[in-house]
């Protein structure tokens, strides 16, 4: 088994994720095959049940797990499609025991959280080992959080059985003060903390304002039980994607092989210097508004702002995110803008703006995409506006419209458990030739990640297509309207499924590139 664990200390919001998925992607450039995983100590089974201004996005696997979007960094550094085996909360540990329990199981025991629950932490760890050569463990939070205690003692004890196959590494903050020295005493602190649950940390990385002068690194050492060479910095960057190669240019890989002892792997090379040439050569500039109702946290968003990045850097150009508040927005907001976006979301709140939105960049030609409840609201907007069906709606907002041309998919129609419930995860979609969608993807058939109860009501299909809407991307099997567009306009094209679950730095989602791209020409 060989196991690299990060931890985090001092302030959360250090960008663990990032890091983590940074280690993950030089060590696969390296040639291992490296398995992340996350752990979160929340005791919801996933997140799926909680809204987005509590935790951030919800990000959905092929699979239909509904994960926290750490893993949306994963795939995107890694260029990997993870299942949903890579999510372990406090929430789904307890299940299963309590389940086992309830069964039998545990054969007259008391059931206890040593030995019972580190165990059931310790075998799902054990079972994904077997997947990969490294496994690449995140404890959500910061040490000394009384949340994943449980899980950093499952895995002390895993890495008492597991020797030097075990690494930690801990992430922590290093402040400056205002005569510009860097602090260690914090860090300091948090090594203490983690020395008290039983773990020496085996590499400390320092994030901080600029690189971790020697002086910084000297104290770190010392206080910290580590080496000189052990510590490295995690200065603020201009992007994200800038990380690993900083990660490299300090050897991080050199460093966890020879502690590790990995064998040596044949290295699979993707040139990091040449995209970070790339994202600095992006000189073209478009703006890009995002109508949702979320827009207090960007991080409700999170893989849309990546997947416009993605796009952005395939057209050469720096995206700029311009956050629209449904219910607020005027006119003024979406002139200011070369492209509208309407994201998902759940609930009648912030509906009529989004409506209004898609309306305005319907008429006046303005590059548009809808996701999941911005296609619904395309539809609305269209019969509404276009077929003449006044009060047309989706049965989410008003069960009482006259032409609910959205409605609960049928199978959903009996279901009243929220959680994990939607219909979820990858399905095909088969593109109609000639269309708008079947050139983007250039493909007929493709696969993407579907997280809704609602989709588009038969019965109103041949008047919107009759008023001219084409449906070009249908999931065959059950008939379901996949993707929207409008023939004649610019850039006119919503999709019920979530494109941007897909993007990756290597593969921008087609949908986001063509948007980008219609901005461009507006602007
Ligand atoms: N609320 C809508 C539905 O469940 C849209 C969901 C979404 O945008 N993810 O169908």
């Amino acid at each position: 088994m060989k196991c690299i664990v990060v931890t985090g200390g001092v302030l959360s919001g250090l960008g663990k994720g990032v890091t983590t998925a940074s280690i993950g992607r030089i060590l696969k450039d390296r040639g291992y095959k490296v398995l992340p995983l996350k752990i979160d100590g929340y005791v919801n089974v996933d997140p799926g049940t909680m809204n987005p201004y509590e935790h951030g996005e919800v990000f959905v696997l092929d699979d239909g797990a509904e994960t926290d979007l750490d893993l949306g960094h994963y795939e995107r550094f890694l260029n990997v499609d993870l299942t949903g085996e890579s999510n372990i909360t406090t929430g789904s540990v307890y299940k299963t025991v309590i389940e086992k329990e309830r069964e039998g199981k545990y054969l007259g025991k008391t059931v206890q959280i040593i030995p019972h629950v580190t165990d059931e932490i310790n075998d799902r760890i054990r079972r994904f080992n077997s997947k990969a050569d490294i496994v690449l463990i995140e404890v959500g939070g910061t040490v000394g959080d009384i949340e994943n205690r449980v899980f950093i003692e499952a895995l002390r004890q895993l890495s008492r059985e597991n020797g030097n196959n075990f690494l930690f590494i801990h992430l922590s903050y290093i402040p400056v003060i205002l005569s510009g020295e860097q602090k260690t005493k914090p860090t300091q602190h948090s090594v203490k903390e983690l020395l008290a649950l039983g773990i020496q940390p085996d590499i400390v990385i320092g994030r901080s304002q600029m690189p971790l002068a020697e002086e910084t690194k000297k104290k770190i050492a010392l206080f910290c039980g580590v080496s000189e060479r052990d510590v490295l910095s995690n200065q603020d960057l201009e992007d994200i994607y800038f990380l690993p190669m900083e990660l490299t240019k300090q050897d991080l890989a050199g460093l966890i092989i020879k502690k590790m002892g990995l064998k040596p792997a044949p290295p699979y090379t993707f040139r990091w210097d040449n995209l970070v040439d790339k994202i600095n050569k992006c000189t073209k500039q478009v703006k890009i508004g995002i109508v949702g109702k979320y827009t207090g946290l960007e991080d409700a968003y999170l893989s849309i702002k990546e997947s416009l990045k993605h796009a952005g850097i395939h057209n050469k150009a720096h995206v700029e995110c311009i956050w629209i508040e449904s219910d607020e927005a005027t006119l003024r907001d979406y002139k200011k803008v070369d492209a509208l976006l309407v994201p998902g979301g759940f609930g009648s709140r912030g509906v009529e703006g989004k409506i209004k939105a898609v309306k305005y960049a319907r008429e006046n030609n303005v590059p548009f995409l809808g996701i999941c409840l911005g296609f619904q609201v395309a539809v609305i907007e269209y019969a509404r506006n276009v077929c003449g069906l006044k009060k047309a709606n989706t049965t989410e907002t008003d069960p009482q419209t006259p032409y609910p041309v959205i409605d609960l998919i049928e199978e959903q129609k009996n279901i009243h458990d929220k959680g994990g419930t939607m219909r979820l995860g990858a399905y095909p979609c088969t593109l109609k030739d000639k269309s708008l969608a079947g050139k983007i993807y250039d493909d007929k058939k493709i696969s993407e990640r579907h997280r809704h109860r609602w989709e588009v009501n038969h019965d109103f299909i041949s008047i919107l297509e009759k008023n001219g809407l084409v449906f070009s991307g249908v999931y065959e099997e059950r008939q379901l309207m996949e993707i929207l567009e409008v023939p004649g306009h610019p850039y006119f094209i919503a999709s019920q499924f979530h494109p941007e679950f897909r993007s990756r730095i290597e593969h921008p989602a087609p949908l986001f590139v063509g948007l980008v791209k219609a901005a461009l020409k507006k602007n």
